[in-house]
């Protein structure tokens, strides 16, 4: 089913059209990836289906009660269940991974929520399960500040994960990773795909092949193209963009 519809949505700033005319629908269960050049949009987009920013026109339109997004604010967005992670990851360096995703838990859909505060116990299983899910179970009771780069951005995966999203908003995930660290970030993404909506904001393409998923391509603040891709990258207008035609 589709979980968020956004449709004819446009933003300008000082005049400067950043998002044109943009709709796109994500499914749930679904992977996708958006992809476009540096100006395409691509942080408006996250800014405006988050909340931050609001549109000058269209419609974000959420769930299977079709609730608009608009003038909702970025906690109460959170709530609904649309988590985002941001490029950097910004997890509590000297609190150990257990602490780290046992203060998502406890702060589930952002901090101003108490409504779904579980107990200990059920606390302790949750933690457990997301640690597997991550690839950290060994690493439960060391420092998030001693994890390496891609450990990290696991962490606040699962961080994200804790608040039991049904969609996730990922920033350029594999930024500054090793292979391996990609190897296993792709099959973390692609796993958790397949219960939840996952969006990756990424340009680098090479990760995207891996993700092998449905791609929407971004420029100007409008979608340019949208399917594989393979079917992305043959098309003329795709081309001349990357190319700088
Ligand atoms: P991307 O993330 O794909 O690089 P952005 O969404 O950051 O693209 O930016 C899209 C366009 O909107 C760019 O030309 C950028 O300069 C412009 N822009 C974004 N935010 C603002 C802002 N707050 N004020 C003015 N211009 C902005």
């Amino acid at each position: 089913m589709t979980l968020l519809e956004v449709s004819g949505v446009s933003v300008s700033f000082d005049g400067f059209k950043a998002i044109n005319n943009l709709s796109m629908q994500i499914g749930e269960p679904e992977l996708r990836a958006v992809i476009g050049p540096n100006g395409a949009g691509k942080t408006t987009f996250m800014d405006i289906i988050t909340g931050k920013t609001r549109p000058d026109e269209g419609r974000v339109i959420w769930g299977e009660s079709s609730v608009s997004l608009l003038g909702m604010n970025e906690s109460r967005i959170a709530q609904e269940g649309l988590g985002r992670k941001f490029q950097k990851p910004t997890v509590f360096e000297d609190q150990t991974v257990r602490e780290n995703l046992a203060m998502a838990l406890k702060n589930p859909r952002g901090p101003f929520s108490v409504l779904f505060y579980r107990k200990t116990a059920e606390g302790a299983e949750r933690i457990e399960e997301i640690a597997r899910e991550i690839g950290l179970t060994d690493h439960l009771t060391r420092k998030a500040g001693e994890l390496s780069h891609g450990q990290k951005q696991w962490l606040e995966i699962g961080m994200l994960l804790a608040q039991d999203p049904r969609l996730l908003l990922v920033d350029e995930p594999a930024a500054g990773m090793t292979p391996a660290e990609r190897e296993h970030t792709t099959d973390l993404l692609k796993r958790i795909a397949k219960t939840r909506a996952v969006v990756v904001v990424e340009h680098d393409m090479e990760f995207v092949r891996r993700l092998d998923c449905k791609v929407t391509v971004l420029h100007e603040g409008s979608v340019l193209a949208e399917g594989t891709l393979d079917h992305v990258t043959k098309n003329k207008d795709v081309i001349d963009v990357y190319l700088g035609r």
